[in-house]
Formats: C-alpha cells, structure tokens, sequence
C-alpha cells in the first residue's frame, strides 16, 4: 500500500507522503514497537515532535526497520518540532542535534516550530520534558521569553542550507499552529519560505479561510487530531466530551456505509481528498492499517460540502484555555 499514497511536492522541492503516523500520547516504552510496526504496515512519514519525549524509541522503530531491510532512510520523511521553551536561535539549533542523535538520524526531513508561543528557558537537567507547565504542581510556564518568532526562523533557515559547505541536517522548515495572521507575517520575513504548515483540521474545525490562505501561499497543509474530539478524551477535555465524536455522526457514518469504507477513512479522506496531509494516530494494528487506507476511494463533490457543514469552530487543542491549573504569568 506505501507505495499508493500519494507525495505532495513541497515549495523546499522535497516531496511528503500524504499519510504519515503521528506520535503525539505514544507511551515512549510502546513507541519502537509502534513505529516499527507502522512502517510494516506501509506507512513512510513519522510525525513526531521533542515534546512528545519519544523520539529516541521513535528512531529505534526506525533503525529497526531499517535493519530488517523493510526500508532504507530515502523512503522515509520524519518530522520532529522545536518546544516551546527552546525559541532562542542557540536552544533551537540545539534542540535540532538533539533530536537528531535522538532519532540517530543524520537529517530530518521536516523541523516545525510547533507553537508560536516561547515560554520561559527550563534547563533540560531540570525538567527534560516541561510541556507547558514549570513543576508537578502544574505551574503554567511564562509564555512571553521575549524570542521574536522571526529570530527563531532565521535559527531554522540556517538549519536548511549552509550554501557551499553541506547539506544541512535539516531538509524543509515549517511551523505549527500559526494562523493566518502570523503565516502573512513570517512570509515578509522568510528567506527560506515554509513548506509546511500543521494545524488542528477537522469537520468541527475546518478552518477554510486559513486553508485558503496556506495554498494561496504555496504552503503544504498537515492536519493533525482529524478524528476531532477523539484524541482529547483522554485528556479529559471537557470540550471533547460535549459533542458527538465524529465517527457516530449519521451524516459520516451514512457516506462510510455507501461507500463501504469505515467513519475514520472517510473523516481521513475528505482532508486527503482536499490535497491535505494527515498523520492520524492509533495503538491498534487493524486501525493503523485501515487509518493508511485513506487515499483509494473517491466522495463525491456533495459528499465533501456536507462533511464541511459539520464545522462548527470548535478547537480542541488550545494552549489559551487550561483546566484548573495555577497560571502564572
Ligand atoms: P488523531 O490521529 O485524530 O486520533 C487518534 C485517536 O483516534 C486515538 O484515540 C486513537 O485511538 C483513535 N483512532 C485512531 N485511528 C482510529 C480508527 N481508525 N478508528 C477509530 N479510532 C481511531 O489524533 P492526534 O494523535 O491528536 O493527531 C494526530 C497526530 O497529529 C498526533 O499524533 C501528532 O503527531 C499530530 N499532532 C500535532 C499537533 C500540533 O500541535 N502540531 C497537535 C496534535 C496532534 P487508538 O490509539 O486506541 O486507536
Ligand atoms: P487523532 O485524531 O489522530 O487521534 C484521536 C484519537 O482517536 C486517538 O486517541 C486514537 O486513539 C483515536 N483514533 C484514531 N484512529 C481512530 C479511528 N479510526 N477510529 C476511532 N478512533 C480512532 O489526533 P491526535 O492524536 O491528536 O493527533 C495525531 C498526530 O498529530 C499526533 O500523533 C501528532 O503527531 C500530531 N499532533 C501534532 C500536534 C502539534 O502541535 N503539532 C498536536 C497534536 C497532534
């Protein structure tokens, strides 16, 4: 099957499979076992990040694969994204030769800025893994480090090229969760344009006007959490518990039925349908393997509005509302 999922050309002229595994909440004693099974089953792009403080048993799935001859490192893309904590030009770079000994790769395919938010400095020594909070008691951490976004772009950009010496240890830079205000502002700025942008696109938040305005921009779109609320469950996101879960909404399950596909392919379809990449998650080998069947079947022009009209801007994954913790800002 890896070898009809569609690739995207990106504008860095590297090109991206349409269908990759991401690794957000894979327990970091499962993820080897995840990501080697993930690619068994066909899939080519990992989407892992510093913050889901995996990516060193993410790079042993790899190298295992890699090993038992399934792949070779040309046929795969892996993403990893800089942490908030470390926007400063030095903490990034860093953040990007950790990753790769991490990985023991010897260059990312794709280096996101995963928030446009710097919180404070915390030095990994003293909390390897801060999330968004500075203690146990979860303290929110300082969101303004004073790091302009475009001071950590440039850190990036020269990740990407060191004209004449190299080839950088990074193949194409992007950034995450930015909307379309931010991404106007970092093209004014960008030498190296993003090839990438990751946001949360679902039929609750579809988000058209900055799908639009990523394409208008030659900036390839990445969904992440497209099965909606499903992933904020277990977080217990009081948002996620209010609504329907997509996969049980009659509309969806109706067209998986005429279609004789499952709800999750279609919620998975109609982004790739649309020209976008997704990186749906699962612990189950039946859904990793159904979830990387998502790109074989057609829904119909009709079919697409009306999974659109199901948007009703509802944002599950944002860092501006917390749930009875202590902020300090
Ligand atoms: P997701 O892929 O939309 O959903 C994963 C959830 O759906 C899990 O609970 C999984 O359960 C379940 N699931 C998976 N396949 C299924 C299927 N075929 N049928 C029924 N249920 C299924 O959520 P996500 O992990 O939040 O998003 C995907 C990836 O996007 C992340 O892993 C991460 O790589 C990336 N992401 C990025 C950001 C960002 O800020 N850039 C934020 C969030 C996510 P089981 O595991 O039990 O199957
Ligand atoms: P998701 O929609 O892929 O998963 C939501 C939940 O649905 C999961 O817990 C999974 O158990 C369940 N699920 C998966 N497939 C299913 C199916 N077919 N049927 C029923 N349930 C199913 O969303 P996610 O885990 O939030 O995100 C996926 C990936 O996106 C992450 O692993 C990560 O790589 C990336 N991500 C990135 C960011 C970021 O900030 N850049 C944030 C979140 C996620």
């Amino acid at each position: 099957i890896a070898a009809s999922i569609p690739r995207l050309k990106l504008s860095s002229g590297h090109y991206i499979p349409q269908v990759g595994f991401g690794l957000w909440k894979v327990p970091a004693a499962q993820t080897a076992d995840a990501v080697y099974g993930a690619i068994k089953a066909g899939y080519r792009h990992i989407d892992g990040a510093y913050g889901y403080a995996n990516s060193a048993e993410a790079g042993q799935g790899v190298r295992r694969a890699i090993a038992h001859g399934l792949v070779s490192r040309d046929d795969l893309f892996i993403t990893s994204k800089l942490w908030n904590n470390h926007h400063a030009p030095a903490h990034a770079t860093r953040m990007a030769n950790e990753e790769l000994g991490a990985w023991g790769l010897d260059h990312l395919d794709l280096y996101l800025i995963h928030f446009p938010i710097a919180t404070q400095w915390v030095d990994p020594s003293v909390s390897r893994f801060p999330s968004w909070h500075a203690d146990a008691a979860k303290t929110r951490l300082h969101p303004r480090a004073r790091v302009p976004l475009a001071d950590t772009w440039r850190a990036l950009e020269a990740l990407v090229d060191a004209p004449g010496v190299r080839a950088g240890p990074v193949r194409s830079i992007g950034v995450s969760n930015f909307d379309a205000q931010l991404l106007y502002d970092l093209l004014t700025y960008a030498r190296v344009p993003p090839a990438v942008l990751q946001v949360e696109h679902h039929p609750y938040l579809a988000q058209p006007q900055l799908v639009a305005v990523a394409r208008e921009s030659g900036v390839a779109v990445t969904a992440y959490s497209t099965f909606g609320p499903q992933s904020f469950l277990e977080l217990g996101n009081p948002r996620a518990a209010a609504v329907p879960p997509l996969m049980e909404v009659p509309l969806v399950k109706a067209i998986a039925a005429r279609h004789g596909r499952t709800p999750g392919q279609v919620l998975l379809r109609w982004c790739t349908q649309r020209g976008i990449v997704v990186i749906p998650k699962s612990m189950r080998a039946e859904r990793v393997r159904e979830n990387l069947d998502c790109c074989g079947f057609d829904l119909e022009a009709g079919e697409l509005d009306a999974i659109s009209g199901l948007d009703r801007g509802l944002r599950f994954n944002d860092p501006g509302v917390t749930h009875g913790e202590s902020v300090r800002i």
